[in-house]
């Protein structure tokens, strides 16, 4: 199938392109790596009027050191993350689960927040790490905590006019566990857990990535990896189930991995 035909823009700067959505509004769909925007328009599953292709808009690249931890442009690639000297060893962990090489040469971290796949590594990451998400239109600029930002799965709190800019991670060094269950390396998720300091999160699981706060609080009192933890996690965890794995294995699989990743940042 071909996608419906769109007018192509490629801004050189953000205030070009958030004019092109204050202008454009609903009709308008940013181009980031295209690993999902372009199957979604060539199945007419996306059928917008205008396409701006984010890729030559210098101010939305690049990684940076902040004073608090982090600030990740919204079109770096992910496989440019793997190449950024520093950084906390969980983002190349998750990382390197994200589809193959191929796709982390294209994928962008702010395409695939906004995408917000329920399995998608850097949703989950976003959620565990309690990352700031940094939005701009030609109104002004605001941020959302990943959890204000992730409201449905693959609808992000966006306004029709608004981008992402960037994304701010904290200082998250420090030991963590982080494993998944895919069907062939390079799939999708069809479970997934992380976990980072006294933070857990599943992924995959449920319709957004879910933090497990009951776990947590297992955890802040001294609670440790083992049978009652895999039990609190099956107990809490919004289980989901679809043509790939039913609702009883991603609850009981996300379980076991949840111990997993609790037991991996304790033993770190
Ligand atoms: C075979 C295959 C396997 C994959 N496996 C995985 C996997 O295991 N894990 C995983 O997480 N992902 C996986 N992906 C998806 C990949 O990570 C994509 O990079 C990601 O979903 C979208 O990122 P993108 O940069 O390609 O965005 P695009 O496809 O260009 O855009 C995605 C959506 O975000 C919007 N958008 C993009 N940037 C902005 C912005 N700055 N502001 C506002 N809206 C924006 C677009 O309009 C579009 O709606 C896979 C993809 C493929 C093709």
């Amino acid at each position: 199938m071909k996608s419906s035909p769109f007018d192509y823009h490629r801004p050189e700067s953000l205030a070009e392109a958030l004019s092109l959505f204050a202008e454009w509004g609903e009709e308008a769909r940013a181009l980031a790596g295209g690993q999902s925007l372009v199957p979604m328009l060539a199945m007419r599953l996306a059928r917008p009027a205008v396409v701006v292709d984010l890729a030559r808009i210098p101010e939305l690249r690049g990684v940076a050191r902040t004073a608090g931890g982090w600030r990740i442009g919204t079109m770096t690639r992910e496989v440019e993350l793997e190449r950024v000297a520093g950084l906390p060893p969980i983002i190349a962990a998750a990382i390197s689960h994200i589809g193959h090489f191929q796709i982390r040469t294209q994928g962008t971290v702010g395409g695939s927040l906004v995408h917000l796949d329920p399995a998608g590594e850097w949703p989950a990451l976003s959620m565990l790490l309690e990352a700031t998400l940094e939005l701009a239109s030609s109104r002004g600029s605001r941020r959302l905590s990943a959890r204000e930002f992730a409201l449905a799965p693959m609808l992000a709190a966006l306004e029709p006019d608004e981008l992402l800019v960037a994304v701010e991670l904290p200082d998250c060094g420090g030991p963590f566990g982080f494993e998944e269950v895919e069907r062939r390396p390079g799939d999708f998720a069809l479970v997934g857990a992380a976990c980072h300091g006294a933070s857990v999160v599943a992924f995959g699981t449920g319709r957004v990535p879910q933090r497990l706060t009951g776990c947590e609080a297992h955890m802040a009192a001294g609670g440790g990896s083992g049978l009652e933890l895999r039990k609190l996690a099956e107990d809490e965890m919004e289980a989901h189930g679809d043509i790939h794995a039913s609702a009883a294995y991603r609850r009981q699989v996300g379980a076991r991995l949840v111990e997993r990743v609790v037991g991996a940042a304790a033993a770190a």
